[in-house]
């Protein structure tokens, strides 16, 4: 079993010390061991990046976006073998994970626009002789730190994007999947980025902490659940850091009665079940407004779900793999066992699934309950699992309550032929992202994305033009040249057009 190393200053590093167990979670084996960075190692890091730093910010963005452009055709042209790596390591399909890098991919094309994006802004003639200027300055050595379940996307929301703002970045990888992480990064070098800019170093929470602490990095992009986001927007901001820190949801889809119930039901399909439900945007409460309604969903859904085509990730024509860790579907059961408990209705029970030949896999059937209320605990917690549940109201405005006192605000969608219900939908609901016969509006790489309330710590949301703002200081210039040499007295009043 090899052990994944850092990439540390382009090279590959050995840890040191700690490592974990990699598993591919299709066989249920430990497939690899992977270094856990010590602090030491994580300065290393740092001083790599801090290094690399004064002329990476001096080298012209137009230079910067070239190696993004090289990066972009690398990464297309390893689309076969990075999609396998992440299937390998966290069990989503060939598909899957082929769909996740192409999403990544449209983050790298949007950082090809660098010339454009840092372009700033320009007045002439704000006073006499006075021109004035906003610039985009980068902001120093920032940090990624990114969960299992998109191990390509996720980073790549993150770096392209910090490096053509001119800054040094150190990613932390999550240790549970690292392998198309390191791979895609390695790409990155050989597409000519200068050594240093970019760091992977692996590692958990000591490694976390000594990015938190350390005071060279300016500011921390974090991905993962909740009470994590808390901890490293709590730590990092006490340090004067700039923190985006994103967390966990609950993501509701409305069912109006008037919707297409079809499309609906097949877009509930894709969302709530595929990548085993691991994803932050997954649909796992489906909100049926009227008994009509959701009694038809449940009868076209049963059969769907029962016939999931369930195997290893790796294989090709499935449409869920296995859950990340045998620990993670263990959980997820469990949040199963305590909805039968508490009363809900298991519509499909996918517990105990076996696949043969993988009879140590991570698998979970998919799973269906009706008559969930919102004080169970399937309601209230994120399961991230292939878990949806039902609940029913009797009017949108009912619907649109529920989601709205929920404690989490990632993505939601409504379908509907109804534009009034619609738009109102839209107005009013306590979300980040919004979909409207769309059920997994993650928004393209030219708009940014993040959730409300508890899926989100920080002002900004990730990748797009608030991207651009997070990795970039704005700074604002007041330049003065005089036609003529003339003489001015000083002048004690506010300086003003008036
Ligand atoms: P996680 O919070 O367990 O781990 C995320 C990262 O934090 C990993 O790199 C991990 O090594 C690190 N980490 C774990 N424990 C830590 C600790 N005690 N201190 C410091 N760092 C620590 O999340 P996960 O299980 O990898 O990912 C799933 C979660 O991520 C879900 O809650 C999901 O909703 C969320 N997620 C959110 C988004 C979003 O955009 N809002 C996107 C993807 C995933």
């Amino acid at each position: 079993m090899g052990t994944i190393n850092h990439l540390i200053h382009g090279e590959s590093v050995a840890g040191t010390g700690r490592s974990a167990d990699v598993f591919n979670p299709s066989t249920g084996d430990a497939i690899h061991k992977v270094a856990l960075a010590d602090t030491a190692t994580v300065q290393q890091a740092i001083d790599s990046a801090k290094t690399a730093f004064p002329a990476w910010r001096n080298t012209p963005a137009a230079k910067r976006a070239q190696i993004m452009f090289r990066f972009k055709q690398l990464l297309e042209q390893h689309e076969a073998e990075i999609s396998k790596l992440i299937s390998e390591e966290h069990g989503k399909t060939l598909e899957d994970a082929a769909g996740e890098l192409k999403r990544g991919i449209e983050n790298v094309e949007f950082a090809c626009a660098a010339p454009e994006i840092l372009k700033g802004e320009y007045s002439r003639n704000v006073g006499p002789n006075i021109d004035a200027w906003s610039d985009f300055q980068p902001v120093g050595v920032v940090a990624g730190i990114t969960p299992f379940n998109f191990p390509a996307m996720v980073p790549l929301w993150m770096y392209p994007l910090a490096i053509v703002c001119g800054n040094c970045f150190i990613l932390k990888p999550s240790e549970r999947d690292p392998s198309s992480t390191l791979y895609i990064a390695q790409l990155l070098q050989e597409a000519g980025l200068p050594k240093g800019v970019l760091n992977v170093v692996h590692g958990d929470k000591e490694a976390v902490d000594a990015l938190i602490e350390a005071p060279e990095v300016k500011a921390l992009s974090f991905v993962g659940s909740t009470p994590i986001a808390e901890y490293i927007y709590a730590e990092g901001t006490k340090r004067g850091k700039r923190v985006q820190a994103l967390g966990g949801a609950k993501n509701h889809a409305v069912l109006m009665p008037d919707a297409d119930l079809d499309n609906a039901v097949s877009a509930l399909m894709g969302a709530a079940y595929g990548s085993c439900g691991e994803r932050c945007m997954a649909i796992s409460v489906a909100v049926c407004v009227g008994d009509q309604i959701a009694d038809a969903m449940i009868e076209k859904l049963k059969p769907q779900i029962k016939a999931l085509k369930i195997g290893a990730g790796t294989s090709c024509g499935l449409d869920m793999g296995p859950l990340v860790t045998g620990a993670h579907r263990d959980k997820v059961q469990g949040y199963v066992d305590a909805g039968v408990a508490a009363g809900a209705e298991l519509v499909v029970d996918g517990r105990g699934l076996s696949v043969a030949g993988n009879e140590k896999g991570f698998f979970l059937g998919g799973c269906l309950f009706d008559r969930v209320t919102p004080e169970m605990s399937i309601y209230k917690e994120e399961i991230f699992g292939p878990v949806l549940c039902v609940v029913r109201v009797n009017s949108l405005e009912e619907a649109m309550q529920l989601i709205n006192d929920h404690e989490y605000g990632n993505g939601t969608c409504i379908f509907t032929r109804d534009g009034e219900s619609a738009r109102l939908f839209c107005d009013e609901i306590e979300v980040g992202m919004v979909g409207v016969n769309v059920p997994l509006p993650v928004p393209v790489a030219y708009h940014s994305f993040g959730g409300w309330k508890r899926s989100l710590f920080g002002d900004l949301h990730a990748y797009g033009p608030d991207g651009v703002r997070f990795y970039t200081r704005r700074k604002a210039i007041t330049q003065r040249w005089p036609q003529r040499a003339t003489h001015e007295a000083a002048s004690f009043a506010f300086p003003s057009n008036g």
